[in-house]
């Protein structure tokens, strides 16, 4: 197992607990990244004296400097800062805790270091999956699943050596903060309504996404691109416990699950350790007290951005980063109360409505995520 990692978007739900993991393991930490929360990162900083880190923000960068003068840790700046953290040499394994499109350059820098990455993003997944995979073929890097319902189907796919014996995978979803409920209900709903998660404690953007079921969208489009199987052989299904991570059919018809707690805490180990499995601070299932597994399917009218996230699978190219870029605004403008619930999936729609480019260059992706934000911000008020 590798004995030195780097974290990026450290002081985040994932990057949190990835350092939790890495104190139980007597990991050492090369590098540590975010964007502005500096209480934080000197505190991470002071805990675990990193050799380098980094904050886009550059009056966070500014001020981490001051804090950290009496430290060996050197501070970087900016996004190229972010890139340089996920460069540094020292750390075989890269954990990516970043949120957003944001991520993207950074662990494209760590995947041609020929690292391997441990991948809680999902966004750089959706946008350039190809591109990232392209990579880490030349480059020798791996990228492991840290998203809990992928690392359940990576668990589910060891030993098969043959993806043609795959019949589908099946990505289970907690159904969210509004399962259940009507559009009508849902159309005065505000942003602290939809972030009380049921099973989850997660960053801001992911539980809107969770509420939105955009998550299992974007989810079904990583499955994608991880496992490169067809839309039509990727299903959900809502799963309210959170207890069977997800499933794999075989073409015997057998079903693979991997069940457990709800804590991120283990695929991120298992991200770190494999193929070996060690000691995780998570609690053990219980199978006597986590009550009745259920599963239901999802409601594409209630949650049409589940639906609208097949429909730029379908479209591929740049469509999906049309998808997500759209999403990304219009997430961060409900969370400000300039938008209301189903204008987040308006704005998605409106997005797939833009022409798509079939075989899109890291430029063009690039491209298409700056003028779709740019449109959708515009088009929403939301600059
Ligand atoms: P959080 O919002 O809790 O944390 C995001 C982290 O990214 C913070 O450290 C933040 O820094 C940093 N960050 C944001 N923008 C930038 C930037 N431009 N440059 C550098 N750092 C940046 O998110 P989560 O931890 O919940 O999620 C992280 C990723 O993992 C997401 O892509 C999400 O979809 C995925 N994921 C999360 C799960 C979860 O349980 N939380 C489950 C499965 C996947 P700062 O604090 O300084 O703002
Ligand atoms: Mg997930």
């Amino acid at each position: 197992m590798t004995k030195t990692i780097t974290v990026l978007g450290s002081t985040g739900s994932i990057g949190r607990q990835t350092l939790d993991v890495a104190a139980e393991l007597g990991l050492s930490i090369a590098a540590l990244a975010a964007d502005r929360n500096v209480e934080l990162m000197e505190t991470q900083c002071r805990r675990f004296r990193p050799r380098l880190a980094a904050m886009t923000d550059l009056h966070a960068a500014e001020e981490l400097k001051t804090r950290l003068a009496d430290m060996n840790t050197t501070v970087l700046a900016g996004e190229q800062g972010v890139v340089e953290a996920a460069s540094v040499q020292e750390a075989a394994t890269v954990v990516v805790a970043v949120t957003g499109f944001a991520a993207l350059r950074p662990t494209l820098a760590a995947i041609r270091e020929g690292k391997r990455i441990a991948l809680a993003n999902k966004e750089t997944m959706v946008c350039a999956g190809h591109l990232m995979q392209q990579e880490a073929k030349k480059h020798g890097a791996e990228i492991i699943p840290v998203d809990s319902e992928h690392s359940a189907i990576f668990q589910c796919l060891m030993g098969c050596r043959d993806r043609a014996q795959v019949r589908r995978l099946i990505l289970t979803c907690s159904g969210g903060p509004f399962y259940g409920r009507t559009r009508e209900a849902l159309t005065s709903v505000r942003a602290e309504d939809a972030l009380c998660h049921p099973t989850w404690r997660m960053g801001a953007k992911i539980t809107i996404d969770c509420a939105t079921l955009m998550n299992k969208g974007l989810e079904i489009i990583e499955a994608m691109r991880l496992f490169s199987l067809p839309l039509g052989k990727i299903d959900a299904v809502i799963h309210r416990q959170s207890v069977v991570h997800s499933l794999v059919e075989f073409c015997d018809g057998a079903v693979l699950a991997q069940l457990g707690t709800p804590d991120m805490r283990i695929p991120i180990g298992l991200a770190i350790s494999y193929p070996d499995r060690v000691q995780n601070p998570a609690p053990a299932l219980d199978l006597l007290s986590c009550g009745p597994l259920t599963f239901a399917p999802i409601d594409e009218t209630v949650f049409p951005c589940f639906r609208l996230a097949k429909q730029a699978a379908i479209s591929g190219g740049t469509a999906c980063t049309h998808l997500n870029a759209a999403n990304e605004a219009a997430v961060a403008g409900f969370l400000a109360g300039k938008i209301g619930f189903y204008e987040i999936a308006e704005a998605v729609a409106d997005a797939l409505t833009l022409p798509s480019d079939p075989e899109p260059s890291l430029e063009d992706i690039i491209e298409a995520d700056r003028s779709t934000r740019a449109y959708i911000r515009e088009r929403y008020a939301l600059a």
